[in-house]
């Protein structure tokens, strides 16, 4: 504590979405002393590093924005219906610049570590420019998907070529121009960025472990009628989508997918599929998600979709999902993903088929015994999801304690916005909470939102000190395991159930509430009500 440089009321870790709505709301609306770390030379989080070629957002972006800025609301245009990276980051940057955020942040600045001192019931921050301060409140505004996984493949500083991360694509841009490129991974990241680096390599080879059921996303420009519909109607659009199940307006048909006429059903999926976007996998029979006979007949409409697109009947075949269950993984969004396939420059290599990455070579990659030669390597290999970016904070909480002690089994959380054991920590759409299965932005303020009003009545009652307790947590644990269990989720080798990490304890990572994210909002503001039960203030 003396060596703190300076105290503030609270230090928020990041300055994403989740970060610039903490500040926002702690400093204007509460008049708190706050200060905000930030490892990049701006503000954007997971839009200022996600640069790869075709990055927009899944979300129609209507939703993809703060809702307290009424105001702004109304007036930003955005582009289309799912904007790419820079028109995201542009957003942002005007968000900070119209509430004056940036004089609170201080950016290319990593915290390195923190710990709470139990005397003082402070936190203390340490960063990489060897700073210490003190903070009554610890705020982490991370990011669910910002620790990359990079998986350690045999041979990769071998490479003569370049490569890259998709998470960490440099600013400048790459040119594929004239190359030979090879893209690692199916996953939401890669659908996205495949069909546009194919647009320029010379020869694209896809190296895919497990194939992925994509729906379309049917980007294009939003009817202008339809924009000042929603704009007239934003009370109401925002009303919904916090009451919602997934922060979305999409809503699950109450019904059996196999108490349907074939007609019917079919008639269901091809407005789905036609409508793009999450539709298909959020609005659809509700029993997708428990029984495995009505998720194959769902299944069953998207590998005919597949087949019918990719000409070469083998490509189509590799690229027809086996093993897990449609929807148990994350929705990657297509725009031209399939079709990319039927390119003569393009070639899939999957690893159940022709076999696996072997090793990383001088020229390129090996894989099935084969050696394919690269001037380029794109990973979208992913992320070490949720718990990666707390563990990599090096917080200590009571008697020292970190994170990677506390959840070598998968994460635990009260509510997934604070620990037993971390008091004053609050954590921003944190493991355990519906943070992933949501539309981003709501969940973030939702959280920012509860944070803001328990921070507010400790202090009006002159408390310094909060913390759930072990007891709460492990009931909150017990019950985010209940839930999932009867769906179908747990079955899929997702990064949802840590299963893309070698060595990663098998756990759900976020919450998945009988009533989605309008439930678990109600759940945490009746916890509030009774006093915030399930936490000790002191
Ligand atoms: P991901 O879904 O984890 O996909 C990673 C891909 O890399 C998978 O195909 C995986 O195969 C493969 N892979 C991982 N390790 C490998 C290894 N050692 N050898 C070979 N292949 C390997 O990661 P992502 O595509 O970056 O997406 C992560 C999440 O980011 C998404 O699920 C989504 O939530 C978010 N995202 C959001 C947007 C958006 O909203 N705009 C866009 C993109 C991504 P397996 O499937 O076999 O593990």
């Amino acid at each position: 504590m003396a060596s703190a440089t300076q105290h503030f009321d609270a230090v928020v870790i990041g300055a994403g979405f989740s970060g610039l709505h903490m500040l926002k709301s702690l400093r204007d609306k509460l008049g708190l002393k706050v200060r905000v770390y930030e490892t990049g030379d701006t503000v954007g989080g997971t839009w200022y590093w996600n640069r790869y070629p075709g990055a927009r957002c899944d979300s129609d972006a209507y939703i993809y924005c703060f809702t307290w800025d009424k105001q702004l609301l109304q007036e930003w245009e955005w582009s289309e219906r799912y904007p790419e990276q820079p028109e995201i980051l542009r957003y942002l940057e005007h968000v900070a610049k119209r509430h004056d955020l940036k004089r609170d942040i201080q950016f290319n600045t990593r915290v390195t570590g923190a710990e709470f001192d139990e005397n003082t019931n402070l936190w203390m921050v340490h960063t990489d420019k060897g700073e210490e301060v003190a903070a009554r409140h610890l705020i982490t505004a991370v990011g669910t998907l910002s620790d990359t996984n990079m998986p350690p493949f045999k041979g990769l500083e071998k490479f003569r070529g370049k490569w890259y991360h998709t998470s960490r694509f440099p600013h400048t841009g790459v040119d594929f121009t004239g190359k030979r490129v090879g893209v690692v991974g199916t996953g939401a990241t890669a659908v996205q960025a495949i069909p546009e680096i194919a647009q320029q390599a010379k020869q694209l080879i896809v190296f895919q472990r497990t194939a992925n059921y994509c729906v379309p996303a049917r980007n294009g420009k939003v009817d202008p009628e339809l924009v000042k519909t929603r704009k007239a109607d934003y009370e109401g659009i925002v009303q919904r989508i916090r009451e919602s199940f997934f922060g979305q307006e999409h809503y699950f048909i109450p019904k059996s997918v196999l108490e349907a006429t074939r007609e019917e059903r079919e008639s269901v999926f091809d407005r789905m599929w036609d409508a793009g976007g999450f539709a298909f996998w959020l609005a659809n029979y509700q029993d997708m998600f428990f029984s495995q006979e009505a998720n194959d007949v769902c299944a069953d409409y998207i590998k005919r979709k597949i087949r019918s697109t990719v000409k070469d009947p083998r490509t189509a075949e590799k690229l027809i999902p086996k093993g897990h269950a449609y929807g148990t993984k994350r929705q990657p969004l297509d725009t031209n993903y399939y079709e990319t396939f039927n390119r003569d420059s393009v070639q899939l290599v999957d690893a159940k088929t022709d076999g696996g990455i072997e090793e990383i070579t001088e020229t390129g990659i090996r894989a099935g015994g084969k050696e394919y030669p690269l001037d380029i390597i794109v990973f979208a290999t992913g992320f070490d999801a949720m718990t990666g970016p707390l563990k990599a904070l090096n917080l200590r909480g009571r008697a020292g304690r970190t994170l990677t002690q506390e959840w070598h089994d998968g994460p635990h959380t009260y509510l997934g916005v604070a620990i037993a054991g971390f008091p004053n920590l609050f954590t921003i759409t944190g493991p355990q909470s519906p943070s992933v299965l949501s539309n981003m932005p709501v969940s973030i303020e939702q959280h920012v939102e509860w944070i803001t009003d328990c921070i507010e009545t400790m202090r009006k009652s002159g408390k310094t000190c909060i913390e759930a307790t072990p007891s709460a947590q492990d009931q909150w644990g017990a019950h985010v395991n209940e839930i999932v269990s009867a769906t179908l989720m747990t079955t899929a080798n997702s990064w949802y159930m840590s299963a893309n990490i070698p060595g990663k304890p098998r756990a759900f990572l976020p919450y998945l509430g009988p009533e989605g994210v309008g439930g678990y909002r109600k759940k945490c503001d009746e916890i509030a009500a009774k006093g915030y039960e399930g936490f000790e203030l002191a």
